[in-house]
């Protein structure tokens, strides 16, 4: 493989544009320091940072790639697409997100009733003082007013004990299709990237059908090293590249100093028997 198969690149995380807790800047400089040669800011279901995050990469002399993180309603779970390389003022990619944004403020107000119901009250006024974007108010908020609360001891425990599929606070939520998800990252030049597949509860023939439905609608890429991801789940990915004909991404999900394990540019080298996402997409390299 060429040297470009070697790249640092760290195509995955969030700023405070969705549910990260760092701007782009000190992101673009984070991952600079982390030695990242190509980086991409994927925020939920959102492009607003998207020109703050080309600019601080120029400025710290990082190649960059547009991006976005797009939620996703699959056999009745919640799978994520990533966009990389989009041209992020498409029509139909501006408007997609922006539905897929709408239902946030409700959801977010149901799962505080739900939990004032369990006798936690204020919830959604307590989570709004983490939200930086009006639009684009997340579990993750939720959970980091549930840790200043006192009512547990990480955010993790919070998804477990409230939050999660199943507890008290969760409320269900119908998000974009894959077709949708897909049409719009593809619409716009981009290329879509099924996101940490691990971490996913779906059966073997349903994780068949995410991958085969996902290749149908023009999807190209996975990631196969990821924060979430295992040894174990490299090897099974990489091999899914080979089985769908997909090209594999490298992307931390960086989303805080404070909770996230892996930091930005910190990950293993994808597998040598896998083509990167990036090859593909040199000329979407700004
Ligand atoms: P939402 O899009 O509002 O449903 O929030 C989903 C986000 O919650 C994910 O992108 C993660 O950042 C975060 N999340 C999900 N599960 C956990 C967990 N077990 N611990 C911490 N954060 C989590
Ligand atoms: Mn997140
Ligand atoms: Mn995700
Ligand atoms: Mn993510």
């Amino acid at each position: 493989m060429g040297v470009i198969h070697i790249l640092n690149a760290d195509l995955h995380c969030h700023s405070i544009v969705s549910d990260g807790t760092l701007t782009p800047e000190a992101l673009a400089q984070r991952a600079k320091a982390n030695g990242v040669d190509v980086w991409a800011l994927t925020d939920h279901d959102e492009i607003g940072g998207q020109a703050r995050a080309l600019e601080a990469a120029r400025a710290v002399g990082l190649r960059y790639l547009t991006g976005t993180e797009i939620s996703v309603t699959f056999a009745g779970i919640t799978v994520h697409i990533v966009g990389l390389g989009m041209d992020t003022t498409h029509p139909a990619l501006v408007q997609g997100l922006h539905a897929t944004r709408g239902g946030r403020e409700q959801r977010a107000r149901a799962m505080s009733d739900d939990l004032a119901r369990v006798g936690i009250p204020g919830v959604y006024e307590g989570a709004l003082k983490y939200v930086d974007n009006p639009e684009l108010i997340s579990r993750t908020h939720f959970a980091r007013y549930l840790v200043e609360a006192g009512i547990c001891r990480d955010t993790n425990e919070v998804f477990r004990k409230y939050i999660n599929d199943g507890k008290p606070g969760f409320v269900p939520h119908r998000w974009a299709t894959l077709v949708d998800a897909v049409g719009w990252i593809t619409q716009s030049g981009g290329m879509a990237v099924i996101a940490h597949p691990g971490r996913y509860k779906l059966s073997t023939n349903e994780e068949y059908a995410l991958f085969t439905e996902f290749k149908a609608h023009g999807g190209q890429g996975v990631e196969v090293v990821t924060g979430a991801h295992g040894v174990a789940d490299y090897v099974k990915y990489a091999e899914y590249c080979k089985e769908f004909g997909l090209a594999a991404s490298r992307g931390s999900d960086f989303h805080s100093p404070e909770e996230s394990h892996t930091d930005l540019g910190k990950l293993p080298d994808l597998p040598g028997s896998v083509t990167p996402v990036w090859e593909l997409l040199e000329s979407r390299i700004q």
